[in-house]
């Protein structure tokens, strides 16, 4: 039987409408969440995603602030920028868009964010309490996926997860949470790269398949066991003539036959995609609340 479409889209929908409900409860308070957001240069996705981050925003009532700065800008000017929006009390959420010109060094700029605010979940700080079970912004792509499975009905407690990638940003923060004594995590977890011997054999046991290896067809479907959920994370570019921009995005799953075989799926644009940018707004409001006294 063919596997049930989990539409990302409908459920980001649904959670962003939570969260305007409670953004509006908290401005009869005189709370307002805000995101600040920097971006360094002229990259047509980061621009394209920085748009939409602050129109999600103001849609759900936030307050947005766009700090847009030349690619020539220096490491110091980055560094004073953030420091600024760290001191800014209209602002709970900063975020630097990556990636980076290439003078600039990432990790610094991370390092530079005031943990309290740092909405991404990449500061060492948030990094090291996710990891050790303790309160933390989790990053959101992994938030995001999480999300899904829960409202899909997954049973994640006891659940055999096999994630495909180990990048800082999805593969190792997603195994993180996964793994935790909590209602997010309790699953058996196995991570794989690029140097895991067998790949088919680690997925073909999996309840649930999350793949983030961002190349097209990484997983096939005599990969997976038949009623396998499988989360597809994957945003690829593959040539499309019929297309007006010649290209279309896929994911890291052969969808059409996975989802013959697959009990859940996530589709590729639609899936994953639309709660990345929906988790950055509940951690926003979570941290205006934080600030507020209103959350620990
Ligand atoms: P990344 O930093 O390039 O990491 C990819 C990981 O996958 C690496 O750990 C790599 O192994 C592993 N890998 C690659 N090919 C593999 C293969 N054939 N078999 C096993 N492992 C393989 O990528 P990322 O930043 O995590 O992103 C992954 C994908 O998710 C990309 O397509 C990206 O565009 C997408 N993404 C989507 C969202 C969203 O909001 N939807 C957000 C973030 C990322 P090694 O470590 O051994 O190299």
């Amino acid at each position: 039987m063919a596997a049930k479409i989990i539409d990302g889209k409908q459920i980001a929908a649904q959670m962003r409408e939570e969260l305007k409900a409670e953004v509006a409860a908290l401005a009869k308070k005189g709370i307002v969440p805000g995101l600040g957001v920097i971006l360094v240069g002229d990259d047509p996705a980061s621009k394209s995603y920085v748009t939409a981050k602050q129109k999600a925003c103001q849609e759900t009532g936030m307050f947005a602030l766009d700090n847009r700065m030349p690619e020539k800008t220096s490491q110091k000017e980055l560094l004073d920028a953030i420091d600024k929006m760290n001191k800014d009390r209209r602002i709970h959420g900063i975020l630097v868009q990556l990636p980076l010109p290439k003078h600039i060094e990432e990790p610094d700029v991370l390092l530079a964010i005031d943990p309290a605010k740092d909405i991404d979940g990449f500061h060492p700080v948030n990094v090291g309490k996710m990891v050790t079970g303790q309160k933390a912004f989790l990053p959101c792509t992994p938030h995001g996926v999480i999300q899904l499975l829960i409202r899909c009905g997954v049973k994640i407690e006891g659940a055999e997860v096999v994630i495909v990638g180990r990048s800082n940003i999805v593969g190792k923060p997603l195994a993180n949470i996964l793994i935790q004594k909590s209602p997010l995590g309790n699953a058996t977890v196995t991570v794989c790269h690029t140097r895991t011997k067998n790949l088919a054999e680690h997925t073909r046991r999996a309840d649930i398949v999350i793949a983030a290896a961002g190349s097209p067809n990484t997983i096939t479907a005599d990969m997976i066991k038949a009623g396998a959920v499988v989360i597809d994370v994957g945003v690829n570019r593959v040539d499309d003539p019929s297309k007006k921009a010649g290209y279309r995005l896929v994911g890291d799953v052969d969808f059409e036959r996975v989802k013959e075989k697959a009990s859940l799926i996530t589709p590729v644009p639609g899936g994953v995609g639309p709660m990345t940018i929906t988790m950055l707004l509940y951690n926003t409001v979570e941290s205006a609340k934080c600030a507020a006294g209103l959350s620990k």
